[in-house]
């Protein structure tokens, strides 16, 4: 896509700091990291949401990604890390191209990741939820 900073950065008009790259997707470090050695899982092709990633290439992402974040913490010294995949607007997707953060972790980081719990009313409006995920589910 034309005007998209990961197609960029993927066809070697934008430099990046590439970490790894194979036939399907390419890792990079963030330009604003969470912490040092946060990197950024890519597919070559364009695909603003995760879910029009062809599985194949899901697959590729999530068969590498372990092994970056391996390499990222022996690197950084990191005890632990996030996988952060922010689809949709609402949910922070800032790149319109979809992305997988790989985020090391230290004890005492200071990240603090928003988290909260919505509490379903009662059982049956859980159960309600279940059953519509369910019937939704296209595997
Ligand atoms: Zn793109």
């Amino acid at each position: 896509m034309k005007d998209c900073i990961f197609c960029k950065i993927v066809a070697g008009e934008i430099p990046a700091d590439r970490i790894y790259e194979d036939d399907m997707i390419l890792v990079f470090l963030d330009i604003a990291p969470i912490n040092k050695g946060h990197a950024l899982v890519v597919p070559r092709g364009h695909h603003h949401s995760i879910c029009s990633v062809p599985s194949d290439i899901r697959a590729r992402m999530m068969e590498r990604a372990p092994e970056i974040a391996i390499a990222i913490m022996r690197a950084t010294g990191a005890d632990g890390f996030n996988f952060m995949l922010s689809n949709g607007t609402c949910a922070g997707q800032i790149v319109p191209h979809a992305h997988l953060h790989i985020i090391p972790r230290s004890p005492a980081d200071g990240v603090v990741l928003p988290a909260r719990s919505v509490p379903y009313e009662n059982a049956d409006e859980k159960h309600e939820m279940l059953a519509k995920i369910r019937e939704r589910l296209a595997v």
